[in-house]
């Protein structure tokens, strides 16, 4: 099924979960009071660009075809200039514009073309929507998987691309907690009964892009956790608990609803 039917229907979606428990408040402004966001990140356009074209290799190594570093720098100043270029709500970390944007877009593809390794793999999906059940949640959970491959021995490896400013810790990466929910999905999808790998990749933005690839995995009792936090999310959600991120959360500069979170901090919204 379509995201889009998927997000028609009562749902909750593994990205919202996250945003709740890294901010309550966040989350409230966004998916209760219905607030447009106050500007558009750099990073999400930049991330959503960087994304698409990923999604472009995959489908065509699917079909047998490695895309060339030109080809995705070329599928890139499409999809950036087609979010970016006359887009006056999006707000730029100072030191950048749009068009630093695309020259580093360009060169971290440039870097991902030669250095991805060739995989032996099969392409099982390719931004492909997903729908879980949970016991005790009214509506069900629902992401999106970036990439899903499978390699000749039937190892399943689930696959999240990132855009980031700096390398992941391991811990980062052990404590996902998407991927986390991505296993269990998988597995209430038809792959409970095979092995599946987690594997982060990042292009790095450094002055030198990097691109860099990270295997996790995660136990039951990991999914069982998820899951728990998961129903309390959502028990929290039902009851109108909306706490906010802790003072000098990371989360809180690139926040979309700083102004509205002031307001609120002075009491001067609800
Ligand atoms: S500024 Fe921070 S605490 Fe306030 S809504 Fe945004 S993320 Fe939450």
């Amino acid at each position: 099924m379509e995201i889009e039917a998927l997000r028609k229907e009562p749902h909750l979606s593994a990205s919202s979960v996250a945003g709740y428990l890294e901010c309550g408040l966040a989350y409230r402004f966004g998916k209760v009071d219905g607030l447009a966001p106050e500007f558009t990140p750099d990073v999400l356009v930049f991330g959503s660009a960087i994304h698409e074209v990923l999604a472009e290799y995959y489908r065509s190594m699917s079909k047998g075809v490695r895309l060339s570093g030109d080809h995705l720098k070329k599928s890139f100043e499409k999809q950036w200039s087609e979010r970016a270029a006359d887009n006056g709500s999006i707000r730029y970390k100072e030191g950048t514009d749009y068009r630093s944007y695309l020259e580093q877009g360009k060169a971290m593809l440039a870097v991902f073309a030669a250095q991805v390794p060739v995989e032996n793999c099969k392409v099982l999906a390719v931004e492909e929507p997903f729908c879980m059940n949970i016991e005790g949640l009214p509506a069900p959970l629902i992401g999106i998987y970036d990439l899903v491959i499978e390699d000749s021995s039937g190892v399943i490896t689930i696959v999240d691309h990132k855009t980031s400013a700096k390398s992941y810790s391991v811990d980062q990466v052990d404590q996902n907690f998407q991927m986390t929910l991505y296993q269990a999905a998988a597995k209430a999808n038809g792959f409970a009964g095979r092995e599946i790998l987690l594997r982060l990749d990042a292009l790095i933005k450094t002055k030198v892009p990097k691109f860099e690839q990270y295997y996790t995995t995660r136990s039951q009792g990991d999914e069982q956790g998820a899951l728990k936090r998961v129903l309390v999310a959502w028990e929290g959600i039902s009851k109108g608990v909306y706490l906010p991120a802790s003072v000098g959360s990371w989360r809180c500069s690139g926040c979309v609803y700083q102004d509205a979170c002031g307001q609120w901090m002075k009491g001067e919204i609800p």
